[in-house]
This record gives C-alpha cells, structure tokens and sequence, in this order.
C-alpha cells in the first residue's frame, strides 16, 4: 500500500530523474517514501548505503551505531569529513542525510543491536540492512528478521572480496550458510581494507534494497553474490537452505540461540584431519588443492588442482557418491569454500583441517 499523499513539487524536482524510469514513476516514489529501514551499522557500508537510500527518498531511515568516528575510518566512511572525528557515528551520519534530503526522516540511535533490543527495532522496519562489521550481530539480525518475517540485506567484505545477499522469509537463512562463525573472519582493522571495496559493496547493497522497495520483479532474493575487487568478477551461487537448520523448526525462538554459545550450532562435521581423511577416501574420492595454480605447482599434497568456476562442475559430475576433500595451505580458504559448497547442496565435501602446513 502506498500513501494517498501525492507527491509535493520539490519532491517532484528532487527525485525527477529517478522517476523518468518505467520502473519508478510517481507510484514508486511513494513507495519509497513510505518506506521504513534500518540500517545496522554506519561505517564503511553504512556510509554509502545511507546516502543513496536518503538521496533517492527512502522515508523513514533508522541508523544504529554506538561507535565514534576516528582519523583512520575517512579513508573508506565518506559520509564524514574530518570534522566528524570524536563524534558518535550514527548522529554525524543522520546530519549529513538530513542535510542532503531534508523531506525523509532519519533517526540516530547510539546503541548496538542486541538480543533484548533487536526486536523492538526490527519490527518496526520493512527492511534491515546489516552494515556492520562482526558476526555476532549479523546472527542476530537473521534470528530475529527471520522470527518476524523481516527481509535483509547481508553484506560483507574482506581485502579486495565481499559477498551480498537478500534474505527473507521465503529463502534459506544466513545459519545455513555459516552455521558458525567462520574462521576467515578478520575485520578492517587487522586485515586491511581498500576503501572502494566497501563502497561497491555498500552500493550493491543500497541498489538491492531500493529493488526491493520498489518490489520490482527481478530483485533475486535466495543468491549469494561473490564479489573480487581484485579480478572485477562477480558470481552468484544459489543458496540452498538446510533442513537440519534452526530456521525449519516450526516455532523457532531466536531468544534461545543467544543464552547458548555460537559453538552448540555446530551440527555438523565439515572439517576432517588428514587422519580422518586418509579413513574416508575411497578409490572415487576427490581430492582438490583449493590454492592457486602457482601455490599449487610449488608444492603440493597431492590431488587436483581445477580453477574455483570448474569445481562446480566436477561435483555435479560425481553426482555426491563420493565424498571430496579440499584442502588450501592452512585450512581456512578450504573451510570457507567447503561453507560454500555445502550451501549449494554438495553435502559430501569436506574441508582439511591445517591444510597443506599439517600434512606429513
Ligand atoms: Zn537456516
């Protein structure tokens, strides 16, 4: 439902250009309009995220960010200048928004999303968009978005990669992705971050959200895009939900996974040892060295080395009749990537732990 309010002149003038598109009109300004999101998180996908949605008119924009903005986050937060630093992130992010469109509404909370907090801010939204920055708090916007049946949009990044993804009622939900923290998990701050990765990222995240406002038809709920800066690809892969995971039961309380640890919703084995491994392998088995091509020819555990797009292929053809070990030069791009693949439904793969480091 739309508002029965037309639009004024000056929002006429503002969004003109927006509302040329078939996809938009005057309908889809409104729609915009009435629009409530909340945005968790204002640092470097919160800050292109909030601009674009404030400047195509999306209505009501909550920020919720108890941080304060530092020197060191100008290079990639570009909704501050330099005379933001020391102030709390989410009350200079609301500024510049209202000084960029003063005709929506935006409200600054300096909190953080918790278990006792999150639902009284998720129902009062029709999207969430996760831009923040740990693990932790993307559980709990997926618990509580998937108990109250709110759509959200997950964005992540690390280095030159970042991945994105509109969950909803309707999809599998982020634990079947990740049913635990993955240990790849590095923030800016130790990892290191080019400031355009979280601005492409945001700015996918940002298009996403406004298609989905916009309930256009070919918003794609359901995928996980896969993103490399580095290589400027982008891939998608379907997600697949998990029928062992929470989000199945049929009263499921988001409450109870938080008084446990995030450990006890690691069901299932995805890591092996080369021990166990060694045991499992068949004749059939596949073993594949998940490096690069030149890691791989400098030394190596054995097995095959194909190209990420051909491995795929390679499962499909063994049809999940024998089971496949990845291993990398530690453990973590194949525990990462065995996530991934078990996402898409290839329950027979399996990640060696330590990888190439532990293999005697
Ligand atoms: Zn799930």
């Amino acid at each position: 439902m739309t508002s029965a309010t037309p639009l004024t002149p000056v929002e006429q003038a503002r969004y003109s250009r927006q509302m040329l598109l078939p996809q938009v009109g005057p309908e889809g300004q409104q729609r915009l309009r009435d629009a409530r999101v909340l945005v968790v998180g204002s640092g470097g996908l919160g800050a292109p995220v909030s601009l674009y949605l404030a400047a195509a008119g999306v209505g009501h924009i909550t920020l919720l960010d108890n941080d304060v903005v530092e020197l060191s986050n100008l290079q990639r937060q570009i909704i501050f200048d330099t005379a933001s630093v020391g102030q709390p992130k989410a009350v200079a992010a609301a500024q510049r928004l209202r000084a960029l469109n003063p005709e929506i509404t935006v409200v600054a909370a300096v909190e953080t999303l918790t278990v006792d907090n999150a639902e009284s801010w998720i129902t009062s939204a029709d999207l969430v968009l996760d831009c923040c920055d740990n693990f932790p708090t993307r559980y709990l916007i997926n618990d509580f978005c998937h108990h109250l049946g709110t759509p959200w949009l997950f964005a992540a990044l690390h280095q030159f990669r970042g991945h994105f993804a509109l969950f909803s009622a309707d999809t599998a939900c982020f634990r079947c992705l990740y049913p635990r923290t993955p240990v790849t998990e590095g923030n800016c701050s130790l990892a290191g971050v080019m400031g355009t990765v979280p601005g492409l990222l945001g700015l996918w995240q940002a298009n996403e959200a406004i298609k989905h406002l916009l309930r256009l038809p070919d918003s794609q709920p359901g995928h996980l895009w896969n993103c490399d800066a580095l290589r400027s690809t982008m891939t998608a892969i379907r997600l697949v939900a998990d029928p062992t995971c929470w989000c199945g039961q049929k009263h499921p309380d988001p409450r109870a996974l938080h008084t446990h640890s995030l450990e006890s919703w690691d069901r299932e084995e995805l890591e092996l040892t080369w021990h166990e491994w060694q045991v499992l392998a068949t004749d059939k088995a596949l073993l594949l060295d998940v490096r690069s091509e030149q890691e791989h020819r400098a030394a190596n555990a054995g097995g095959e080395w194909l190209a990420w797009p051909e491995i795929t292929a390679r499962l499909t053809q063994l049809g999940g009749k024998s089971p496949v070990g990845l291993y990398c030069q530690r453990g973590q791009r194949s525990l990462a990537l065995a996530r991934e693949l078990r996402a898409q439904g290839f329950r027979q793969v399996f990640s060696i732990r330590g990888g190439l480091e532990s293999h005697h």
